[in-house]
């Protein structure tokens, strides 16, 4: 394993950095989240640079480029600007993978491109009021009213960016007989599909991704919105979920070294007792508790993407990364908050930012304990 970075590796992580400090200040992502917007007109910028082309093949003028150095600058996005980093990784993770993994020929002569030019973001409309961890538990049901026209029926909670994605990809229920993960196909829907109603919902972190309630009352879509294989839906989320993991292992790992930086500077500018917080031993040791964190969690997703690179199963480690970069994340934010004090505490801070956007990402995106359940079954053998 090499963990040499390339001439042209660095070439790309200077353009994104040189693009983010012009584009998207700290400053800048306070006030996205103050305003409960993301930086979405950034994506056709994003598109320019190649960022979102990394995944895709050359025969979609993708740059076919490998994981591990897609997750490189995911991570250097994490720390620079999260919030670039989670319309990439939300545009690919589950939308650009699942278009190009599962989706038919047309879709992905349509889709593709305008994934690679920044125009397509997606979301996911998988949770609902009976179904969170236990996604096998979905009962919006779509039915076929006739041969090339579904309906949709049901409830969704939870589902990020849904106003403001080109599709939102929805999860039912296809095969009313089935139960579990059986039986559950994935739907292309356009937000103002007629007969959907969005209601935004309130929340502690993240602001700068609304997150809305989705009912579907009898929404009618024909069938060439149908993603992927009936009744096979979930069985195909399963298969490009490492992507996801990958990606949010990097760029977290990213964004606490973002808080890690922070409680860093502070230290060295705060004076307490005629003498900068930094000299306090007991402060100097937790701030290198908190970088130990981050270095584990940043190996962790490297080997991860490498995994990913050399096509080796990788079901456990993905599951290992989210972990580790989620909680190192809550670690080294809980900590940031304790050394920035008051100063943390201001609304205006970067680090109370964080530390609420973090608390999302150890239950959000297949909880913790679900991930441990998986680790367990793979190290119970
Ligand atoms: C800001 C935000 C954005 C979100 N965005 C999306 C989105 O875009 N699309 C989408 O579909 N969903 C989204 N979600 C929903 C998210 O995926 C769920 O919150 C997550 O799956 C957990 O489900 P839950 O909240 O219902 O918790 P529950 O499933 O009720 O779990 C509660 C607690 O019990 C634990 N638990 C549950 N089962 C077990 C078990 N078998 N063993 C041990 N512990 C267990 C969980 O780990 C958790 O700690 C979002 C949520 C939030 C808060």
């Amino acid at each position: 394993m090499d963990f040499t970075v390339s001439e042209e590796q660095s070439a790309i992580i200077n353009s994104v950095d040189k693009f983010l400090a012009q584009n998207l200040s700290p400053l800048d992502q306070i006030q996205y989240d103050k305003k409960e917007t993301a930086p979405y007109h950034l994506m056709p910028k994003m598109g320019e640079l190649g960022l979102f082309g990394m995944p895709f093949p050359e025969k979609y003028k993708g740059s076919n480029t490998n994981w591990d150095t897609i997750g490189l600058i995911q991570e250097h996005m994490g720390e620079k600007a999260y919030m670039a980093a989670s319309l990439l990784n939300r545009t690919l993770g589950f939308g650009g993978m699942a278009i190009l993994e599962f989706g038919n020929n047309d879709q992905k002569d349509q889709l593709i491109p305008e994934i690679i030019a920044g125009k397509m973001l997606f979301s996911l409309a998988l949770s609902e009021p009976g179904a969170g961890s236990d996604a096998g538990a979905i009962v919006t049901k779509a039915s076929k009213i006739s041969s090339n026209t579904w309906c949709i029926k049901g409830h969704k909670v939870w589902v990020s960016d849904a106003a403001e994605s080109k599709y939102i990809i929805v999860a039912c229920r296809t095969d009313p007989d089935s139960r579990g993960h059986k039986g559950i196909s994935l739907f292309l829907v356009k937000p103002d599909t007629p007969g959907l109603v969005m209601t935004k919902t309130q929340k502690v972190g993240t602001n700068w991704m609304p997150s809305y309630e989705l009912t579907f009352n009898d929404v009618e879509l024909a069938s060439e919105y149908l993603l992927g294989n009936e009744n096979f839906g979930f069985t195909h989320l399963m298969t490009i979920l490492h992507f996801a993991r990958a990606s949010m292992a990097a760029s977290v790992s990213g964004l606490a070294q973002r808080a890690v930086n922070i409680a860093l500077d502070h230290t060295k500018q705060r004076y307490q007792f005629g003498k900068p917080l930094s000299e306090n031993q007991v402060i100097r040791h937790r701030l290198v508790d908190m970088q130990l964190r981050v270095d584990q969690s940043r190996l962790m997703a490297w080997y991860l993407a490498w995994m990913i690179k050399e096509n080796k199963e990788c079901l456990r480690y993905a599951a290992e990364a989210k972990v580790i970069a989620t909680e190192t994340l809550n670690f080294v934010t809980d900590a940031g908050m304790q050394i920035l004090a008051s100063a943390g505490y201001d609304s205006n801070s970067e680090m109370q930012r964080i530390w609420r956007d973090g608390r999302l990402y150890t239950f959000g995106e297949g909880a913790n304990e679900i991930q441990r359940n998986i680790i367990a079954k793979e190290i119970f053998v």
